[in-house]
């Protein structure tokens, strides 16, 4: 019920803009156009809630948004398609990197991913950032609509079993905002995760 509440809170681009480290937050990564925004949308039952951080110069920042005092979800940079230097890239991901090391409200992480190109190197690269702490993490893969019954699962058990070494912290759901598919089972790992 709160996820309805959620609204922007603030927009940082580096750590120490960010709103204090108190309560508990669940952090979303995704790679451009994975479907992040969608998802996020679709959690927290609103339209346009996600598309705040798609405005252009807060492509590359933190976006924190609010459910209530105690806790926040944030959407992560994806940089994906961003026509930037390298030089620019690797100053993002250290950004993030240094997110994922040193927030101690971050309670856990949800990758999504489109479930026809799972575990990309931006991927990879969250999924072993976030390892190195000891928050649990959830694989969404996004768009299971574009996929038949079968596929879907087959790619699902495909990601379970290239992450079967970190199966007490790593779980993988299927998942479509378009046809709302585990949004219920997604609010209940996020229910747990927050809960105070
Ligand atoms: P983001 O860049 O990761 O935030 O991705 P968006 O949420 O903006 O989605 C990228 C594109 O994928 C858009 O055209 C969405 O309409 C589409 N999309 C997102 N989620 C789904 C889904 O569950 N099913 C389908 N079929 N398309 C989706």
């Amino acid at each position: 019920p709160f996820y309805q509440r959620a609204h922007f809170l603030s927009a940082a681009s580096r750590l120490d803009h960010a709103p204090a480290d108190s309560g508990r937050e669940v952090a979303f990564a995704g790679r451009s156009n994975a479907g992040k925004s969608s998802a996020i949308n679709v959690l927290c039952h609103q339209n346009a809630l996600a598309r705040t951080s798609k405005t252009p110069g807060r492509t590359q920042q933190l976006i924190f948004f609010e459910l209530d005092e105690e806790r926040r979800l944030v959407d992560l940079p994806g940089y994906g398609f961003a026509k930037v230097s390298v030089s620019v890239k690797r100053e993002w991901q250290q950004h993030l990197a240094h997110y994922l090391d040193c927030r101690r409200s971050l309670v856990g992480l949800v990758i999504v991913m489109d479930i026809r190109h799972p575990l990309t190197d931006y991927d990879r690269q969250m999924l072993a950032w976030g390892l190195k702490g000891e928050m649990p993490l959830l694989l969404l893969l996004t768009k299971a609509d574009k996929l038949k019954r079968g596929p879907a699962r087959s790619a699902q058990l495909a990601v379970e079993r290239a992450v079967s070494n970190h199966s007490d912290r790593v779980s993988v759901q299927l998942f479509s905002a378009l046809e709302r598919q585990g949004v219920e089972s997604v609010q209940g790992v996020l229910d747990r995760w927050l809960e105070v």
